[in-house]
């Protein structure tokens, strides 16, 4: 069965929100009309505690953007965004939510970052995606949302390696580019995993 994930498209992450992805408002038509393709939608929502430990605003002295070492693991140091029960996590107002089968809810526990829909990012507490996707019978994910550098990839690079046949369609996702080349970078590591990213022009 063909599923199509749509992924963090939320207020937060649109322009005018708490942490924007630029251009990210252009993925909500794509998404409305992708959506009607697919026999299963499944939507993320970054959903955090007030007090996420990824908020710089946690970490007296530091600033947004800076990069600490959290449990062991470097983690960037983003603006409070996608608290749960806000506005600012709530869908987009455009996104034509009556599409979607499911929602998924990622890092909803304070000490622990997710960027991928399936696994925080220690990959030790699963979100349940995985699961209802083999309840399904789904084998094969395409991906869009935001942002293609970060919850886009790394919900790729694990639908991957679980063994789904795995596409992101590039005219439904919009990146962050906090350095220059790092949208480039993470469409080269998804295909070297073996995830088919689709240009803008062939996924019309
Ligand atoms: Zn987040």
């Amino acid at each position: 069965m063909k599923t199509l994930i749509v992924t963090d498209i939320q207020n937060d992450f649109l322009p005018g929100g708490a942490l924007p992805v630029p251009r990210g408002d252009e993925v909500v038509p794509v998404a409305n009309r992708l959506m009607d393709q697919f026999e299963r939608v499944v939507a993320t929502q970054d959903w955090h505690p007030a007090s996420h430990e990824s908020f710089a605003s946690q970490h007296p002295g530091r600033r947004v953007g800076e990069v600490i070492l959290l449990r062991g693991r470097p983690q960037i140091l983003w603006p409070d965004h996608c608290i749960r029960e806000t506005p600012g996590a709530d869908f987009a107002p455009g996104l034509a939510r009556q599409k979607i089968d499911h929602i998924i809810r990622k890092a909803t526990s304070r000490q622990i970052d997710s960027y991928s829909a399936f696994f925080d990012n220690d990959h030790i507490r699963a979100t349940g995606l995985e699961e209802l996707l083999k309840r399904e019978g789904v084998d094969d994910l395409s991906l869009i949302g935001l942002a293609t550098d970060y919850c886009i990839k790394f919900t790729a690079l694990d639908a991957a390696a679980l063994g789904f046949r795995t596409t992101v369609l590039l005219e439904g996702c919009r990146g962050i580019e906090r350095q220059a080349g790092d949208i480039e970078r993470a469409i080269a590591e998804m295909r070297s995993a073996g995830v088919d990213v689709v240009p803008p022009s062939e996924g019309e």
